[in-house]
């Protein structure tokens, strides 16, 4: 059974989605030893008049359930792309893409629509997907990552360490990125096991030729101790908290 109010945020989503209301806030990835700008995540914002900031924790998975994600990601997709392709430097744009997307042959399209429509490079795309979505062993999963990356669309795994991941699968994906989750950067301070398995990533990452990005950097000793273990690259409020189109821009401009 539903609740009143489960309903009525669906009501309000819908119409969110439509009405456009929902916006993309720009997360900066830097490099850890300098600091430059690689790109921003795209993050979803939901300020509704009903019912406050609604966090993408709860609005997303609303969206799939209720069926809208591919219409909020397509809107989400244009929007992020035409603004960012306006702004100065050669940083790239990493999407969230829900697992329940890959499986429909649309993906493909709504991706490379949006980005013919605004001018966006795709090499300058990169497609943020969880281990469990990225390795899963659907024909119409691998069948969307491989069109993607025949056009220059890359990929990034998203919270990884978090999965299940396929390390024969790991040998051929596309990867550009792999992003170790918050929570292991969280305890990487006083955990020695947490920065054991820290390094074990990042040592993947250079053997496979792939960028590690810690995510939810908070502190100059977590940056710090990250760079130590050879991490190129970070995200977290420490760097950079999700910004406004317009205040990405400036970052954009400023960071170049
Ligand atoms: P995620 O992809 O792991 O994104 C990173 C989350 O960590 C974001 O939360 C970001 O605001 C937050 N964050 C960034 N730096 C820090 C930090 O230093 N400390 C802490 N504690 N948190 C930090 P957010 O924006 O609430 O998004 C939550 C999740 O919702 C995302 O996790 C992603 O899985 C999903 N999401 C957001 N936007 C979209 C979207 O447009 N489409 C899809 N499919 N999923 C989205
Ligand atoms: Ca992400
Ligand atoms: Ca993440």
């Amino acid at each position: 059974m539903e609740t009143g109010s489960g309903a009525d945020m669906r009501v309000a989503l819908q119409k969110a989605i439509r009405d456009g209301d929902i916006q993309p806030a720009f997360q900066p990835i830097v490099t850890l030893q300098g600091r430059q700008l690689v790109g921003f995540e795209v993050l979803s914002r939901w300020d509704s008049p009903e019912f406050g900031n609604v966090s993408p924790g709860v609005f997303i998975p609303l969206a799939e359930e209720a069926g809208f994600i591919d219409e909020l990601s397509r809107k989400l997709i244009r929007e992020a792309c035409t603004t960012a392709a306006r702004w100065q430097g050669n940083f790239c744009l990493a999407l969230n893409i829900s697992p329940i997307q890959f499986q429909y042959p649309d993906l493909y399209h709504l991706i490379t629509e949006a980005l013919s429509e605004t001018g966006f490079c795709s090499t300058r795309l990169i497609v943020e997907m969880t281990e469990n979505a990225a390795f899963s062993d659907k024909e119409e999963v691998s069948s969307v990552i491989e069109k993607l990356r025949s056009v220059g669309v890359s990929f990034a795994l998203d919270d990884f360490g978090t999965g299940y991941s396929n390390f024969l699968r790991l040998q051929t994906f596309p990867i550009r990125w792999i992003k170790i989750d918050a929570s292991f950067v969280r305890l990487i301070t006083e955990n020695e096991n947490t920065r054991a398995i820290i390094a074990s990533i990042i040592a993947l990452g250079h053997d496979l030729n792939v960028d590690t990005v810690a995510e939810g950097i908070e502190t100059e000793a977590q940056a710090d101790l990250l760079e130590q273990l050879g991490c190129p690259m970070g995200q977290g409020w420490l760097l950079g908290e999700p910004l406004s189109a317009q205040e990405a821009e400036a970052y954009a401009k400023l960071h170049r």
